[in-house]
């Protein structure tokens, strides 16, 4: 086993993660790691803010399927609707731009 680098799919050994929007497990390489800070949910992109994490396919889809599903305040354990947009943002800034 490689101590860094990607581990491959087939790997059996490779940490997995449920997303919260479509609840399909997968590598935690693929998945954006998102964690709150106050009443916001940030993309966490180096790894390293402190506090509970939840795991979401980087794809506006399952950001819409979690928000439908009210998956985040469920995630974080919080009461009331938390602020995505700068989880939304980072999506809609990364893949291919259409405009
Ligand atoms: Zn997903």
């Amino acid at each position: 086993m490689r101590r860094h680098g990607k581990l491959e799919y087939g790997g059996h050994a490779g940490p997995q993660r449920t997303c919260v929007g479509c609840r399909v497990r997968t590598a935690k390489s693929e998945l954006l790691h998102l964690v709150r800070v106050e009443d916001q949910v940030v993309p966490d992109l180096r790894g390293r803010l402190p506090g509970r994490g939840a795991s979401l396919h980087p794809s506006l889809s399952c950001l819409e399927l979690a928000e439908r599903r009210r998956a985040f305040p469920r995630a974080f354990r919080v009461p009331g609707p938390l602020d995505m947009s700068p989880v939304r943002a980072h999506l809609e800034g990364e893949p291919r731009n259409v405009m």
